[in-house]
């Protein structure tokens, strides 16, 4: 099998210029680091962690390092991962003070006869798996403080039901003995409220991976995905012989019809095709394969360039 990655970085409104390039090499960068995973004959699982986490580390997304805001001013985060493999899933919600909740939630889906872990029950699993816990400072960007001052301000978007451009991120792969992968992870939404998740750490909504099927992983209005559980969703529309574009488009058109929610999906199949879809203004992407990195950010805008 020709190994493949995809990666967003969370549904968008327009992002100012200076932003892009930063939030363009950073996305382009995670494809690289999971396809190096792959090609050296790493599992879809290994790059689609290695990916997400390579965004957790980056203050540009809002996952990890550069998670919003809750209404108290503290980071709550959420992430799930899943093997197409056994339909194996880990996830962990509402967790705090750790640099890779990612890293965790593949812990809860290897480690434990589980798959969902939350709040204190998660930080004690943490703490007993030896991840270290990190100042809240570290985590905290002066970009996201001034997004809460401005949400409370506004008191706008939650009644918007969607805010744009939050960077939430996601991957999904199919390696070379032909098992599909996914991984999402998310600060959530700017001045939510203590305790709130969102769709990223549940399976089904926030991605879904079936060796059967592929792959998915999306973002966009947590509660309206989680409603119409978009990664399960689309891939039912694949099952039923939808091709990956009309499949995300029938279920991406559902949400928007139905709800009024907006939101992207990434997706790869099990024979290796892939595919970005948006609702949003625009979604920040890259995808490897056969060599070559596709990339872009707004609708219609691709450029492909070969991989190092
Ligand atoms: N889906 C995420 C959430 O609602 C946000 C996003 O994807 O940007 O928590």
């Amino acid at each position: 099998m020709n190994p493949v990655i995809v990666v967003h970085g969370g549904g968008a409104s327009s992002i100012s210029k200076e932003r892009k390039e930063r939030v363009r090499q950073g996305i382009i960068k995670a494809a690289e680091v999971g396809y190096k995973i792959l090609t050296e004959g790493g599992s879809a699982v290994d790059a689609v962690e290695g990916a997400v986490a390579f965004l957790e580390d980056h203050p540009e997304f809002n996952a990890g390092c550069g998670s919003v805001l809750n209404v108290n001013g503290d980071i709550e985060m959420d992430a799930s991962i899943m093997s197409g493999k056994d339909l194996s899933a880990g996830a962990v919600s509402a967790v705090r003070c750790i640099a890779n909740p990612i890293k965790l939630a593949r812990l809860v889906m290897e480690k434990t006869t589980h798959c969902f872990l939350t709040d204190q029950g998660a930080a004690k699993f943490a703490a007993a798996m030896g991840v270290p816990t990190i100042p809240k400072e570290q985590l905290v960007t002066e970009r996201n403080i001034k997004r809460l001052e401005k949400e409370k301000n506004e008191k706008g978007a939650l009644k918007l039901g969607f805010q744009q451009d939050l960077g939430t991120v996601g991957a999904v792969a199919l390696d070379c003995k032909g098992n599909v992968a996914y991984a999402t992870s998310t600060g959530g939404i700017v001045n939510k409220m203590v305790g709130r998740v969102g769709d990223t750490p549940c399976v089904g909504s926030g991605g879904y991976a079936d060796n059967d099927i592929g792959a998915i992983s999306t973002t966009g209005h947590g509660e309206s995905i989680l409603k119409v559980n978009l990664a399960r969703l689309t891939l039912f529309h694949v099952e039923q012989g939808k091709t990956l574009e009309e499949a995300a488009d029938m279920s991406l058109g559902y949400m928007k019809s139905k709800l009024k929610g907006l939101g992207g999906v990434i997706l790869v199949s099990k024979a290796g095709d892939w595919a970005v879809k948006w609702t949003s203004t625009s979604m920040p992407w890259a995808a490897a394969k056969d060599g070559k990195l596709h990339s872009g950010i707004d609708l219609h805008e691709t450029s492909v360039a070969d991989l190092p």
